[in-house]
């Protein structure tokens, strides 16, 4: 599609909407300006293509299809069972996986259906802190994980800030799990799932790898696999692997029954048939030699990026970044995460606020800021465009006037001009 088809595309649906509902479609309409004109670095955002806004706006958001292709308890699903075979071979093709089931509505779907499979109440589990890089389902007090699991936490070493492998080993040993729940929202290293797959099997355990965040590049393999690995693997669809919003999981043949079991009857009733044929399309994106090097200009990006803010002299969580991620650590005497958060959306850049390593302030908080390079990479900016951007952050947290805040804003909507999204308005 090029750009005049995108408008007069993106034009006609919220002109559908609008006579029916002119509320939501200014917000709609705001949404898209939105995301037009500022800096969209949420690590966990991304901008899917035309093709996938329009498969999950599809008819088949009319489908009632409880059951898996070709078992299903409803009459009428002969093509919503092509798109979710397509999706299932596409995703094991670019898994390398055994098993997948594309059903889970979310990431934490995904993995509640994992806990299902795997684990009674009251069954040990292990997982990486939250404040430490974890994610809520991995056994926060609050989420559904932390109250049903007996849950040890493991933790960053203080000096490197990466993962304590040996420190994960002896909790290992002493409580003797039945679930390693490993991958993280907020990490910027390499993660050696393999190592740890070896820890959790030493010890009789079994490794959830969850990689919501990184599967992109897992998928094209420039981060590790957990595939060969690991028992089961989670992850989003709409981080950086560009689908629609969405949870997948993938299993060894032995628990393949056990896990689509798991996620229905067990955790879901009806599928998102309409989302399952977006996840189909946004994973033969991602089978493309396009996608391979849009993978590698995000980590490029990030990199630069990194480098750039500690050129700057802005302090990185474990000084660096392997990832589409990483995190600056504004330090406890520092402005906050939530000022840091604020200031930079009134110029126009969206971040998220986070906890880092050892924090002394409450999560809500934070002494830390995210930054991820997946949206603007698929914008297509680059390197040049990275340099601007850490200035840019610079400028705005090193300053309490908010006529710079302004000037930044005007800015960033100058360089956004360049790389327009969905059309113009
Ligand atoms: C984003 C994320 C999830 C949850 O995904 P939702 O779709 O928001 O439920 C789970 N695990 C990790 C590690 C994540 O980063």
């Amino acid at each position: 599609m090029n750009q005049h088809e995108r408008t007069a595309y993106f034009n006609f649906l919220e002109t559908a909407v609008r006579q029916t509902d002119p509320e939501i479609a200014t917000a709609l309409n705001n949404e898209r300006h939105r995301e037009n004109e500022g800096l969209e670095l949420i690590a966990s955002e991304n901008f899917v293509s035309p093709a996938v806004l329009a498969a999950m706006g599809s008819v088949m958001t009319n489908k009632y299809a409880e059951g898996y292709p070709a078992k299903r308890y409803y009459g009428g699903c002969e093509f919503v069972d092509v798109a979710e075979e397509l999706a299932r071979t596409r995703a094991k093709q670019l898994f390398g996986a055994d098993h997948v089931n594309v059903q889970p509505h979310s990431g934490a779907q995904a993995n509640m259906s994992v806990y299902l499979a795997t684990c009674q109440p009251g069954d040990t589990i292990l997982g990486l802190d939250l404040s430490h890089g974890g994610h809520l389902t991995h056994g926060h007090p609050l989420n559904y994980s932390g109250k049903t699991f007996k849950v040890v936490p493991y933790l960053v070493r203080p000096d490197t800030e990466t993962i304590d492998y040996d420190a994960l080993r002896e909790l290992t040993r002493t409580h003797r799990p039945r679930l390693i729940v490993c991958g993280a929202s907020a990490y910027p290293r390499t993660i050696d799932f393999e190592l740890i797959a070896k820890i959790a099997h030493e010890s009789g355990a079994m490794v959830m790898a969850d990689i919501a965040h990184i599967a992109g590049m897992v998928a094209v393999g420039m981060h590790p696999s957990p595939v060969p690995h690991c028992e089961f693997v989670t992850t989003t669809t709409h981080k950086t692997l560009r689908g629609p919003r969405g949870g997948m999981v993938m299993c060894k043949q032995e628990f393949a029954e056990a896990l689509d079991k798991a996620v229905f009857p067990g955790v879901q009733g009806g599928p998102l048939m309409h989302v399952i044929a977006a996840k189909a399309v946004a994973f033969a994106e991602a089978l493309s030699p396009a996608y391979r090097d849009y993978i590698a200009k995000v980590l490029e990006n990030a990199r630069m990026l990194c480098g750039e803010l500690q050129f700057l002299g802005w302090r990185m969580v474990s000084g660096g970044t392997d990832t589409h991620l990483m995190l600056i650590n504004l330090g406890s005497d520092g402005i906050s995460g939530k000022k840091g958060e604020d200031r930079l959306g009134k110029a126009g850049i969206t971040v998220n606020k986070n906890t880092v390593p050892f924090d002394t302030r409450k999560p809500y908080i934070g002494s830390g800021i995210r930054i991820g390079t997946p949206a603007v990479t698929t914008r297509g900016m680059g390197l040049n465009e990275m340099k601007v951007i850490a200035s840019f952050i610079d400028r705005v947290l090193k300053s309490e006037d908010e006529a710079v805040w302004a000037r930044v804003k005007a800015e960033v909507e100058e360089m956004t001009k360049a790389f327009p999204l969905y059309g113009q308005a």
